[in-house]
């Protein structure tokens, strides 16, 4: 009897360890996917992009290590890179084809599935904390154009009275020439596990080079462009939006894990390069699961991404940035 005790015991230990996360904590982000063509060889400005994933990554960090919460880290580091002209978020955002700056973002908290998103905001200088702010102030998922910077005004978040405070010198020859083809910078996205075992997802934007005013890609769309799950994963994607949001990428990938028991990678593969058609739905996406696994695929060019994790009673963590296919 005792030794049938102990065999029980030992397996309940056994099956309580296998919940647990592997890793104390993961972040990740990613600073968009495009064609970067060459970008890997032009040593200064790649330098200047690895920098602010770097950084971005140990803002995200420095909170987790403390035991703060995923979405403190997720809406630290993407003020971030709201802040970072690099970056096609806040300063930085691309332009409509009307030379209008136009953001989209949101946020999910994978514990509770609770979520908020902005789309189309002209005047909030941090797209992302309206987005929270809608998710833990208002009965609401999703606002747009004036009703979200009403409701950001009334929430008492900083608003800049010009929309081109988002403009870049860069940005301006855009708006100004309209013509050019190099498009835009890189949209943003954070997902964490963070040492509570919750998952967020966040994502920041200023949607694609020369959208037609109003329109609203997959950025803020929850199950598109962000989804978490703390049964699954958190997920942030970018990329051409409208296929983001017709193949759900966010959400399936969740799916897949989830329903299919796939691991993260082969679900982000499958969505990324069976469902996807590669030429036109082009991007990527960053994604961890439950146990702290990830996966950063993308079937563009190029794809600004960045890891940083620690594993259960290790001092250390292990953090990497990365353009292209090799992480540096
Ligand atoms: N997915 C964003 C959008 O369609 C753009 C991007 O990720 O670059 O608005």
């Amino acid at each position: 009897m005792r030794s049938f005790l102990l065999g029980c015991m030992a397996c309940l230990l056994a099956i309580a360890l296998q919940a647990q996360p592997a890793r104390d904590y993961v972040i990740l982000v990613h600073g968009g996917a495009g064609a970067m063509a060459g970008l890997e060889d032009r040593a200064e400005q790649a330098a200047a992009y690895y920098a602010s994933l770097d950084s971005a990554l140990h803002i995200g960090a420095a909170i987790l290590e403390e035991g703060g919460k995923g979405e403190t880290a997720v809406i630290a580091v993407l003020r971030y890179f709201e802040s970072n002209p690099l970056f096609n978020a806040g300063v930085g955002a691309t332009c409509t084809a009307t030379g209008t700056f136009e953001l989209d973002a949101s946020i999910m908290r994978g514990q509770d599935l609770s979520a908020g998103a902005v789309a189309g905001v002209k005047h909030v200088k941090h797209p992302i904390e309206a987005a929270y702010s809608v998710m833990t102030q208002s009965p609401h998922v999703m606002m747009a154009g004036e009703g979200a910077e009403q409701f950001a005004r009334s929430q008492g978040l900083e608003m800049v009275d010009d929309n081109l405070f988002f403009a870049t010198p860069k940005t301006l020859k855009w708006v100004e020439e309209l013509k050019r083809e190099s498009k835009k910078n890189g949209t943003v996205g954070c997902v964490v596990l963070d040492k509570a075992g919750n998952l967020t997802a966040g994502t920041s934007t200023g949607g694609m080079f020369k959208k037609q005013w109003g329109r609203v890609g997959d950025s803020p769309i929850i199950g598109a462009g962000t989804y978490a799950d703390n049964e699954s994963c958190a997920v942030s994607c970018t990329g051409h939006g409208e296929y983001f949001i017709r193949h759900a990428v966010a959400h399936t990938l969740c799916a897949r894990y989830k329903f299919l028991k796939e691991p993260i990678e082969k679900a982000a593969d499958h969505i990324l390069f069976e469902e996807l058609n590669a030429e036109a739905g082009n991007g990527g996406l960053i994604a961890v699961d439950k146990d702290g696994h990830f996966a950063m695929p993308f079937n563009s060019g190029g794809m600004f991404r960045g890891y940083l994790y620690k594993e259960k009673g290790s001092s250390k963590t292990v953090s990497q940035v990365g353009i292209g296919k090799k992480l540096r």
